[in-house]
């Protein structure tokens, strides 16, 4: 079965999560955005063995910790391709030195829509939400959907920065993830609003969606 620990990162409240199995403690760390010590320390003592760090999207405040974490668990990267070009962009390199960000390394292994990640039986599908940038993803796990910048609860991502498209974004969230099981659970990318949300109380409530 699938357990997860969410710790809220850096300036921007970015939520970083480790996942794992709880059978292989096999894990992967979503977006380790900032504070690289406090999310080794998380890893140490829940006593998981992490397989892979993945980004929801290549935003800095996203990625400031990718470097860290990287080098200190010896862990492949993985990204949507589409996102790449975020990590060279000139603005976000300019933040990462303001925010105390490190640039980030390039990823290992891109990944696309449909694929699966494995930790041990505990299985998390890739859906390619693009809008709030080209190669956002999200990644749902046992009705659990950790949503990055996509999806908040009660609100969207923005869309006005380099790549976005609320168009796109609109069509992202209405055609694969409102399509979900109501009581699939929301887990957004930043501790702005409340922690978490279901698909179906979006649908009901979201004013961005009705
Ligand atoms: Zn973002
Ligand atoms: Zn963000």
């Amino acid at each position: 079965m699938m357990q997860f620990e969410r710790l809220t990162v850096g300036p921007l409240d970015v939520n970083c999560y480790i996942v794992w199995d709880d059978e292989t403690k096999e894990a992967l760390i979503i977006d380790p955005g900032a504070e690289p010590d406090r999310i080794l320390d998380t890893v140490r003592r829940l006593g998981v063995k992490v397989e892979m760090i993945v980004n929801t999207h290549g935003h800095i405040d996203h990625i400031g910790a990718n470097k860290e974490v990287k080098e200190a668990l010896g862990c492949p990267l993985l990204m949507h391709e589409d996102d790449i070009f975020l990590i060279d962009d000139e603005c976000g390199v300019h933040v990462a030195q303001l925010i105390g960000a490190s640039d980030s390394p390039k990823p290992d292994k891109t990944i696309s829509d449909g694929e699966e990640l494995r930790l041990g039986d505990t299985v998390l599908e890739v859906i390619h939400t693009p809008g709030h940038t080209p190669g956002g993803i999200c990644l749902l796990c046992d009705g659990h959907l950790f949503t990055g910048d996509t999806l908040f609860a009660g609100g969207l991502g923005r869309t006005d920065l380099p790549g976005g498209s609320y168009e796109q974004l609109l069509n992202s969230i209405r055609t694969r993830l409102l399509t979900l099981p109501d009581e699939t659970v929301v887990l957004p990318g930043h501790a702005y609003g409340p922690p978490k949300s279901t698909i179906g109380n979006e649908k009901a409530t979201n004013p961005f969606l009705s």
